[in-house]
């Protein structure tokens, strides 16, 4: 991809993307609208099979490690792969870097025992299982997520989990779950409350509750977001994973490349509605002898779009090279920088190509309508955009006090 600056590039990637751009055109484009529109569940066999085109391509899992299974990309290498997965809703999934798995992945991998690793972790980096991440409730203020009434209780030998969670994404279909539960409610630190629990979802104590409608649509398997409940669920004490009242400080690790994952995906997702614009521009004929494209105002957008695709680019590539750098904490506010700028960015390209669409642009023919229902969420989750806003300005204004 020449828009990536060498510098961000490694010659390793520069020859993989030709690879994962080629497959993206070839298997997936051909199959989205059927998936993403109709069932996705009556999909699961032919993306099984596309799993198993990547890894015997050797391109399987590519944020994996090469023991695991996985190509031994760096964070920045794996950003510029993630723009290209972006492209298709099934490029992520089908390389099994699908959020919330790969958070989960990443997670087990730093923190859970081996035990848990051979059970659960290796038959998720492998694609054999799905998984899902239960910490938001309903109840609560997710975006301080230190209230939660979800209580796990050690009885013995098992911790029971008593809670109430919602916008669990991908529980439908999926393995297990990593809820957080207050294990501690009387900790002097509101951080060290609560922990997290691998939870097994074939357990009797667990119920999946419903698929919430996102603006009409339910959606079904990995396309989904459970209202769950968890009932005198009972687990093993050894499903902890990492320390008792550690959850919120996992939480911080589990956020921090996630958002470098989500905003290269926003930025492939950018890079398609982009083109499907220029495209629709190019043939709708206003006349005989004009199209879309030869209005100044279409141009600007265009160009509005192209320019902010590219500075977004160049600040999560930046943002990943800190993170590797010097640590996700020192990267802090580059990090909350990306997240409000980038998810702001899909916004503002997605509804432009909705108008230069027409009525088409709010039809099911294209991809654009699933886009700007589901990724609408992209300001809220992982922290909404004013609180990453807000970490900004303090870092700023704090800067100009010390003067
Ligand atoms: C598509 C999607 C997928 C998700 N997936 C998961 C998942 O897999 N697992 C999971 O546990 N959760 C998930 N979530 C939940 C997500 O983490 C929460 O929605 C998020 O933390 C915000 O919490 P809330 O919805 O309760 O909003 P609230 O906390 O009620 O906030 C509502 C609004 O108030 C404003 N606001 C909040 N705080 C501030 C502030 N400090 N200053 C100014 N304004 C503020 C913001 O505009 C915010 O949107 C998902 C959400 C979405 C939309």
């Amino acid at each position: 991809m020449e828009s990536i600056p060498a510098i961000y590039m490694s010659e390793r990637v520069a020859q993989l993307l030709p690879l994962y751009q080629q497959f993206v055109k070839e298997h997936l484009r051909p199959l989205e609208q059927s998936a993403i529109y109709g069932s996705f569940k009556a999909h699961l066999p032919v993306l099984g099979d596309l799993r198993k085109k990547a890894k015997s391509l050797g391109l399987f899992a590519p944020h994996l490690t090469v023991e695991e299974g996985g190509l031994g990309l760096s964070l920045l290498e794996f950003a510029s792969i993630s723009e290209v997965l972006g492209q298709s809703p099934l490029g992520h999934y089908v390389f099994n870097c699908q959020a919330p798995d790969i958070g989960n992945m990443e997670l087990m991998h730093r923190f859970a025992s081996e035990d848990l690793k051979a059970q659960y972790l290796h038959p998720l980096q492998k694609g054999e299982i799905r998984s899902c991440f239960a910490m938001t409730e309903p109840e609560h203020a997710g975006s301080n997520p230190i209230h939660l009434s979800t209580r796990a209780v050690l009885d013995g030998g098992e911790y029971v989990i008593n809670g109430h969670k919602w916008f669990t994404s991908s529980a439908d279909g999926a393995y297990f779950t990593i809820v957080m539960a207050v294990t501690d409610p009387d900790h002097s630190n509101p951080y060290q409350r609560a922990s997290m629990i691998l939870v097994p979802l074939d357990n009797p104590g667990y119920r999946l509750i419903r698929n919430i409608p996102i603006m009409g649509d339910v959606g079904e398997d990995y396309l989904s977001h459970g209202e769950i409940e968890f009932k005198d669920c009972r687990v093993p004490k050894s499903n902890l994973i990492g320390e008792a009242g550690s959850g919120f400080a996992l939480a911080q690790e589990r956020l921090g490349p996630g958002r470098i994952h989500h905003c290269m995906r926003w930025i492939g997702i950018c890079e398609r509605v982009l083109e499907l614009t220029c495209k629709r521009a190019m043939t709708r004929e206003l006349n005989p002898n004009h199209v879309l494209a030869d209005q100044q105002s279409i141009q600007h957008g265009i160009a509005e779009s192209a320019a902010e695709i590219k500075a977004s680019r160049l600040m999560v590539l930046q943002t990943a090279y800190l993170i590797e750098k010097y640590g996700a904490k020192a990267a802090k506010e580059d990090i909350s920088t990306i997240k409000f700028y980038v998810s702001n960015v899909l916004m503002r390209v997605i509804d432009k190509a909705i108008q230069v669409h027409g009525a088409l642009g709010i039809t099911d023919d294209t991809l654009l309508s699933f886009w700007y229902r589901h990724e609408r969420g992209a300001k809220i989750y992982d922290g909404p955009d004013e609180v990453h806003k807000t970490v900004l300005a303090k870092r700023i204004i704090q800067s100009y006090s010390a003067r």
